[in-house]
């Protein structure tokens, strides 16, 4: 028996936005790898359950290419897209490291909604010309190169996606992102908390720069900030990125 392992994006929560490549995956996987929170939103069938906790991507990733090794059809689950700030690249990482023979396996990425396009979907169209995306957390890269990028990106005129941008451990780095990028835009620049998206309890807030409240955001928000260009349509709350750029 040939081992297989997909990597599986499980979109922003709505069962509507699991592709229908990732939930072939996870009708045919033998074993279920991830953290636990995301296998529990994996529809019960007989695939065994791998669950485990928060920070031990690495691990996981190395048991998961075990598991296929041993002739497994495993799914490696994450939140969103498996790429973006996932597992995705914790498997790779294993696999440039690891023994010569995972470099054999049959590897498959089956992408999935990430929640800045499910939260850009909710806002209208924010991501409709340059953006990009940045991680707050400071787990795996040092604060200073945080704020660097933050600085180069806001000056260079992205939108930006905030992923991670608070938990309980990590409850001062919005803020001093506010601040920093106070002093580069403009007080009216837009800013979207949007929480849980697609979730039952999702939580859309628009507001602007000057107004932005770090206590809006939890580690199941994402924070959207507009750039100078970013239009909020009067007297609704749409807000989209012009397709052009005018002549300075
Ligand atoms: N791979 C995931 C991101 C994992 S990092 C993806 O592509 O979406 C975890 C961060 O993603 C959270 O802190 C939050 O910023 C964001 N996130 C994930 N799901 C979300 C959702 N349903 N609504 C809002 N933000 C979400």
């Amino acid at each position: 028996m040939t081992g297989t392992l997909t990597l599986v994006g499980l979109g922003p929560g709505d069962p509507n936005l699991l592709t229908p490549q990732a939930a072939a995956a996870l009708a045919d996987a033998t074993d279920l790898v991830g953290y636990a929170p995301y296998l529990d939103r994996v529809a019960p069938g007989a695939a065994i359950r791998h669950p485990s906790d928060n920070r031990v991507e690495l691990d996981r990733a190395r048991h998961a290419l075990t598991l296929a090794a041993a002739g497994r059809r495993v799914a490696v689950v994450s939140g969103g897209d498996a790429g973006v700030f996932a597992m995705a690249s914790a498997v790779f990482e294993a696999v440039e490291h690891g023994p010569p023979t995972w470099r054999a396996l049959d590897i498959t990425v089956a992408p999935g909604i990430s929640a800045m396009f499910a939260a850009a979907a909710r806002l209208g169209a924010p991501l409709g010309h340059d953006f990009c995306a940045i991680s707050l957390s400071d787990n795996l890269k040092p604060w200073p190169l945080v704020t660097d990028r933050l600085t180069a990106v806001a000056n260079a005129g992205f939108v930006i996606a905030l992923y991670n941008p608070a938990s309980t451990a990590r409850p001062w780095q919005l803020g001093a992102a506010f601040d920093l990028l106070r002093a580069l835009l403009p007080g009216d620049t837009p800013v979207a908390f949007a929480s849980a998206v697609t979730r039952p309890d999702e939580r859309i807030r628009l507001t602007t720069l000057a107004d932005a409240d770090p206590a809006h955001a939890d580690m199941r928000t994402l924070v959207l900030i507009g750039s100078a260009a970013t239009r909020r349509i009067p007297g609704t709350d749409w807000i989209y990125a012009p397709r052009a750029v005018p002549v300075a």
